[in-house]
């Protein structure tokens, strides 16, 4: 069975405990990100925060 390459952008993801999150490669991405997510789908204010496991950034929702 061969993947098939749709084009669409698939974003980098790692483990956090036990939900995988996207990773974003800045701070300024992942804000980005964060507005438009709270923008399209009511989302709770989502937080920035850098991944202890690499070199990136994650979002947060606030708890
Ligand atoms: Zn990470």
């Amino acid at each position: 069975m061969s993947k098939i390459n749709t084009g669409a952008y698939e974003p980098k993801r790692c483990w956090v405990g036990e939900t995988q999150k996207i990773c974003y490669a800045t701070r300024e991405e992942a804000e980005v990100a964060a507005r438009v997510a709270e923008y399209d789908h009511a989302a709770p204010e989502l937080t920035v925060y850098k991944c202890e496991y690499g070199d990136h950034w994650h979002l947060s929702s606030r708890s």
